[in-house]
């Protein structure tokens, strides 16, 4: 939403012929002047991200958010698309810190999609469109490069873990920045492995230089800690934030 060429970027990738266009927000910036902006340019999927068990929670873990505001600006993008009857799909996501007993439970399936798993805040709060939402829960994981040490959580790797699993993202996606920089994926928040910049080169070329090519062929060797981030990665390591 911090991209004010966002819905220019939907509709140019709609008329490309591409079906799916997707963004992920914490909806704080869910202005009503954006919302029918967003609804018209034919956006196909919207996750809006609430975390924790208590509306308190979900603010200190979102450092700056308001969920009474924030909330407040996806009811307004409901009421429109209702009106409207848009078909985007609008899923809410919600990430809980466990205690280490309810991460040892979930075993390898972590992530739930049932609205009965979705904290009562969020029920409570979207009750009156709670059969035009999707549900996805899941724990908190551990990010390559989270600050621990000033963090209220503790980690715990679950020994559940498959290390035989290839990272997929690596391979079927591809994660620019907004300074234009590529990653490997959507986990390398402060962008510590830049393999080029769209500015400054083509995407096929970027995609295709030797880094990123060194950066995959490890992966499939299983040498993922060459990699650097990724030997930090859940995907490798399934590393959880528990409560205690
Ligand atoms: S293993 Fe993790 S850090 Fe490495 S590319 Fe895959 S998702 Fe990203």
């Amino acid at each position: 939403m911090l991209n004010k060429n966002l819905c220019t970027f939907v509709r140019v990738l709609m008329d490309y012929g591409v079906k799916k266009t997707a963004i992920v927000t914490n909806t704080s910036l869910l202005a009503k002047e954006t919302i029918k902006d967003l609804l018209d340019s034919g956006l196909t999927d919207l996750t809006a991200s609430y975390d924790g068990t208590s509306a308190k929670e979900n603010d200190y873990i979102r450092t700056g958010a308001n969920f009474i505001n924030d909330s407040q600006n996806l009811l307004n993008l409901l009421k429109l698309k209702k009106a409207q009857g848009s078909p985007l799909n609008i899923t809410i996501s919600n990430v809980q810190v466990y205690t280490k007993n309810e991460v040892k439970r979930l075993g390898n399936g972590y992530s739930d999609y049932s609205l009965q798993n979705m904290p009562s805040y969020i029920k409570e709060r979207f009750k009156e469109f709670e059969d035009d939402l999707e549900y996805t829960s899941f724990p908190a994981m551990v990010w390559p490069g989270y600050d621990i040490i000033s963090s209220p959580y503790k980690i715990f790797v679950n020994e559940c873990s498959d290390l035989s699993k290839i990272c997929s993202l690596a391979f079927e996606t591809i994660t620019v920045l907004a300074n234009g920089n590529v990653v490997p994926c959507c986990y390398d928040l402060r962008g510590d492995c830049v393999f080029g910049n769209i500015l400054n080169n083509s995407i096929i070329d970027i995609w295709n230089n030797s880094k990123y090519t060194r950066f995959r062929d490890n992966l499939k060797k299983g040498f993922y800690k060459d990699n650097g981030i990724c030997a930090e990665c859940i995907i490798y390591s399934d590393k959880f934030l528990i409560k205690n």
